[in-house]
């Protein structure tokens, strides 16, 4: 993940410290990193863990509660079957993945202070949905407390602005068009002191005879979630609330992912669909400028 820290007060030592901050984290949080402490629990080699790591599952399986399941950190097993950056990437045997689903379930987890239990010997936690939003908020966090009033993290698609642009207005944050270059936004939203978090398909995915096979997956199935959407932007007060949120969001599809959103105080979506076509919460009506 590319992250962009830019501070439009404060100064150049107090970036660095929160890029400091950010591989501290990456330490705890890291999938590929063998020594991660999340690594390290998910080989059982001990089961009390650090107050963030403890946070985050925490707030995992609580959204597992909420969502019904459509967001589940317990998704693992079966995650560890899909390699997007493959030479040649496939994807996994259909064995391989009902096996691996039976090892799925947030149920199956608790977590008592900083003590994590598993009914499952087997259950692998990926905080890959959620950590990134959660490491934003701790970012915002320290720079807020060294003084900084103006500023955007971006952690790969999970933005945290940080009061408003230098000259008074809102910042103008673009949301990604699906299809086409990078660069290029379907339209932008004013925003104030809050989170702006996207999941969608293209982010990892490759196409195989035709398929596109990504990497939010149906916890039900084990397979890319299908719904018809091509991205969910959520808009929220922390990240991590908004990177769990548009991660179960894109599974839930958007009809329920809207009913979900609304239910939630203080919590904001676009929803975009494969063909196209936004649709916002009733809190960003009139606030969405399409491009
Ligand atoms: P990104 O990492 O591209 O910002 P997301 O926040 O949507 O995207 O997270 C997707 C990641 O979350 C996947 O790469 C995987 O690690 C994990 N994941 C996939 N499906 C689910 C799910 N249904 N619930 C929770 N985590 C998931
Ligand atoms: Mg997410």
């Amino acid at each position: 993940t590319y992250v962009s820290i830019r501070l439009y007060d404060g100064d150049e030592e107090t970036a660095r410290e929160a890029l400091e901050l950010c591989r501290t984290y990456e330490t705890i949080f890291s999938r590929t990193d063998a020594d991660s402490e999340l690594a390290r629990l998910n080989r059982r080699e001990s089961d009390t863990v650090s107050q963030e790591l403890a946070d985050v599952i925490a707030l995992g399986l609580e959204y597992g509660r909420l969502t019904g399941g459509a967001f589940d950190i317990t998704m693992g097993t079966v995650t560890r079957l899909w390699d997007f950056h493959a030479q040649e990437p496939a994807p996994p045997e259909a064995a391989a993945v009902a096996e691996a689903l039976t090892h799925v379930g947030w149920e199956k987890v608790h977590v008592e202070g900083t003590s994590v239990r598993f009914d499952d010997p087997e259950t692998v936690l990926d905080l890959g949905g959620i950590a990134k939003g959660y490491i934003a908020d701790r970012l915002a966090e320290y720079l807020r407390a060294e003084g900084v009033t103006s500023a955007i993290i971006d952690l790969g698609g999970n933005l945290c602005c940080i009061g408003r642009r230098p000259d008074g207005r809102d910042f103008q944050v673009g949301i990604r068009r699906p299809e086409g270059e990078q660069s290029q936004s379907i339209g932008t939203l004013p925003i104030r002191d809050r989170s702006v978090v996207t999941s969608g398909w293209y982010e990892r995915c490759f196409t195989l005879d035709g398929t596109v096979y990504h990497h939010i997956l149906s916890p039900s199935t084990g397979w890319p979630a299908e719904t018809g959407l091509a991205s969910v932007t959520i808009v929220s007060g922390l990240g991590a609330d908004g990177d769990a949120l548009s991660t179960a969001c894109f599974v839930l599809g958007q009809e329920a992912g809207l009913a979900l959103v609304e239910s939630l105080e203080g919590v904001e979506a676009v929803f975009i669909g494969r063909d196209l076509t936004v649709t916002v919460s009733s809190g960003l009506a009139g606030r969405f400028s399409p491009l």
